[in-house]
């Protein structure tokens, strides 16, 4: 079968779910047995996520090639249950430069380059070129922003160019919210109606309308909706807000999305819908009543008026994997850790938790905070589990408070400490000196050796792991030894470069520290290992 086009656009608003109804109906279209990749379009100019602030931005998610993503690309993952690669992801600085190089390179033969029809041929080519290298049946892509932004008119323009290119391969859906204000308390239509012409302004019809609202979306708007914006009415999808998003994908099997999709290009179900163990995920959802309350110390949470937790988003959604996966129902309390700096005898509201996680960070602020809380679950045996900066962060308490070696410290806070038990990999030396910031942490998957008898060991129950990466520092071999004989288990490293990966100590029900993130890999119904030995523990306590 040729490669079939998905294209996925917002209306009305952002952050209604656009990335969610993306991977969600991936995951109904390989439930029909098709083979299906999902790309990310972003419009900005950053080349990739990595140099935003995650504030702001959200989460920055890291593929196994080492590629720094929008969060979205990890729903794509956790819903289609496999690794989406930097093919996948471009964003229109991504499509300028290797626009800008091919011209330098004189690939255009000494053409005028021009922005149409260039850029959108370039954005064609990698859409191309990632359904090639996946293989898929269909590739869904998903343009961020919404129709009638300016950033975004040179995707949609490439998605006008394809499906003149493909008449019967592309097909697009509008994601639009359907607002029920308060004071009417009747869902309204008319934005979504003004975006499809927005939509039309572009050259693009839908093929499909999803109605993302807070109710599910009835007949007669169904069918006013139909009306003004040129779809069947078949074609209206409704998409309430859920309790938890896993459960999309059924609520799109249920309105028959999937099929309906198949119809419209003339395709047949390759088989049953094979959704009974995604279902049967969902039901572990359902019945997990009891808690396990995990909490997450850090800074990035709050904007203004607002506590975001979109930083952290595949923490979280780890956490939750492996804790349905015990039936427990995950409760996760936000911890800022610049609080515990102001008031230490805060840190005793840490003892009301099952267990702490403190995620990826970067510089100082809040790192104290970060420390004491460590020491904290130390001390009183909380479970613990450090990602990335929460394991650095574990390795200079220990060197402080253990190990006695007063004032250790990354050289990523004091650049002239006295022992810096955790400092740059090499060659970032340079990199930093130069400003070149972009895309030069050390990024992707390495291997990771496991020492027997560990827990991280145990948790994985292999020798040999892989995990993602995303840093600039690391835990300095100088002081292995050293902590090593204060009682400091390093039960994992990576064999080609030597670099302490995983630490961990005795005599505590779980205290680790991991280099990597974890947490890029835990699947829904595949919920990571160390995960679940932190849960585990948890639930001890
Ligand atoms: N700031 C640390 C480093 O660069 C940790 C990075 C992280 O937590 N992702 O090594």
């Amino acid at each position: 079968m040729s490669h079939k086009y998905i294209f996925v656009v917002g209306g009305v608003m952002s952050g209604v779910g656009k990335g969610t109804v993306t991977a969600a109906l991936g995951r109904v279209l390989i439930s029909k047995g098709f083979k299906v990749t999902a790309i990310k379009i972003d419009p900005y100019i950053n080349v990739d996520a990595g140099t935003m602030n995650p504030v702001e931005h959200g989460e920055v998610f890291v593929t196994v090639d080492g590629d720094e993503t929008d969060q979205d690309i990890g729903n794509y993952e956790r819903f289609l249950d496999a690794n989406i690669l930097s093919v996948n992801y471009m964003t229109t600085g991504r499509v300028y430069q290797s626009v800008i190089q091919r011209e330098r390179n004189l690939e255009y033969e000494g053409k005028t380059v021009q922005v149409v029809p260039h850029v959108p041929n370039e954005v064609i080519d990698r859409i191309e070129r990632a359904a090639h290298h996946a293989e898929a049946d269909f590739v869904l892509i998903e343009v961020g922003g919404t129709v009638g932004e300016y950033e975004n008119i040179l995707f949609l323009e490439a998605a006008r160019l394809m499906r003149m290119k493909y008449p019967d391969q592309v097909r697009s859906i509008l994601v639009s919210y359907m607002p029920v204000p308060a004071a009417v308390g009747e869902m309204k239509t008319k934005p979504t109606q003004q975006a499809v012409r927005m939509m039309m302004g572009a050259g693009l019809t839908p093929d499909f309308v999803v109605a993302r609202s807070a109710l599910h979306i009835d007949k007669p708007r169904i069918e006013k909706l139909a009306m003004f914006s040129n779809v069947h009415a078949d074609h209206v999808i409704g998409s309430p807000d859920v309790d938890s998003i896993y459960k999309v994908p059924l609520l799109f099997e249920e309105q028959k999305f999937g099929e309906k999709i198949l119809w419209s290009f003339g395709v047949e179900p390759r088989q049953k819908t094979g959704l009974s163990k995604w279902k049967q995920m969902v039901g572990r959802i359902e019945n997990a009543k009891s808690e396990v309350k995990i909490g997450v110390v850090g800074k990035y949470f709050s904007t203004g008026d607002f506590t975001l937790s979109d930083a952290y988003l595949s923490v979280i959604e780890a956490i939750k994997h492996a804790s349905w996966a015990q039936g427990k129902k995950p409760k996760l309390v936000w911890l800022n850790s610049e609080e515990y700096e102001k008031s230490p005898s805060k840190l005793k509201e840490l003892s009301q938790m099952d267990g702490i996680v403190i995620p990826g960070g970067f510089g100082s602020r809040g790192v104290e905070g970060k420390i004491s809380a460590i020491r904290y679950c130390r001390e009183k045996k909380i479970p613990y589990l450090g990602l990335c900066y929460g394991m650095q962060c574990a390795v200079i308490e220990f060197a402080r408070n253990v190990a006695k070696l007063k004032d250790a410290n990354t050289t990523e806070i004091n650049e002239k400490t006295q022992h810096p038990v955790i400092h740059l990999l090499p060659g970032q030396e340079e990199l930093v000196k130069d400003k070149s910031y972009g895309g030069t942490l050390r990024l992707g998957a390495y291997e990771c050796k496991l020492a027997a008898g560990t827990v991280a060991r145990k948790a994985y129950g292999n020798a040999l792991i892989e995990e993602r990466h995303r840093h600039r520092y690391e835990f300095n071999n100088e002081y292995r030894a050293r902590l090593q004989k204060a009682g400091l288990v390093v039960s994992g490293v990576n064999p080609d470069q030597d670099l302490v990966e995983i630490i961990e100590l005795k005599n505590h029900p779980f205290f680790v520290g991991v280099q990597f993130h974890p947490e890029f890999q835990s699947r829904p119904m595949n919920p990571h290992p160390l995960f679940v030995g932190f849960v585990k523990a948890a639930m001890r306590k």
